[in-house]
């Protein structure tokens, strides 16, 4: 079986051999030389990637003109943006995200969390302001609209605090006081929150 035509250093011998390992490839530069695949990688690897990459170049050139360049323009437009859509689509996230991020950071802050998460009251002013109520809802529809692309922490954060005050307003038996008509605009997103846990 043919051998490949490196030279290798032996350590054992302490000198020069040829390699032991049997031809996989031939390859004809002035001469035919015989490669082992360890070879083949070491000494001709850049050249096949030059090679492919100019091949890869070539063929593609082929395609666009046998096949986009004689479109009308307006299928050519339709054919770039369905190329281009996951960077549009990229793109549109995280400009949503970005903007959504600080809102909800900005809530987060003001947030008394020891309330929200340690008391039993059946008032919701005692947990959140007015504007704070308002803002809640603003913030929960946008989470619940974009839960998908929105980061895990905030989300999880955003969460955390509809449940606890899910919780809080089934241990303080709301329905049954005068404090009900408080909840009426949260009522919509604790049950979002749980058609979202059966997903
Ligand atoms: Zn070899």
């Amino acid at each position: 079986m043919p051998r490949c035509q490196c030279e290798v250093y032996d350590i054992h011998v302490d000198t020069y051999r040829n390699c032991k390992n049997s031809e996989k490839f031939t390859i004809y530069i002035n001469k035919p030389v015989k490669y082992c695949h360890r070879h083949a990688i070491i000494h001709i690897q850049k050249y096949a990637i030059i090679i492919q990459k100019h091949y890869k170049a070539y063929r593609t050139r082929n395609k666009i003109a046998s096949l986009f360049i004689n479109l009308p323009q307006d299928l050519q437009r339709k054919v770039l943006f369905y190329i281009r859509q996951p960077l549009y689509l990229c793109k549109v996230y995280q400009k949503i995200s970005s903007i959504i991020y600080p809102k909800i950071n900005i809530f987060l802050e003001d947030l008394d969390h020891e309330a929200i998460f340690f008391d039993k009251e059946a008032s919701l002013f005692h947990y959140l302001s007015p504007d704070q109520i308002s803002r809640f809802c603003y913030l929960l529809n946008l989470t619940f609209k974009y839960h998908s692309i929105l980061p895990k922490d905030l989300r999880k954060e955003m969460y955390n605090i509809t449940n606890t005050m899910h919780i809080n307003y089934i241990l303080c038996d709301v329905e049954n006081t005068v404090y009900k008509n408080e909840w009426t605009c949260l009522i919509r997103h604790f049950n979002q929150l749980k058609t979202l846990k059966r997903k």
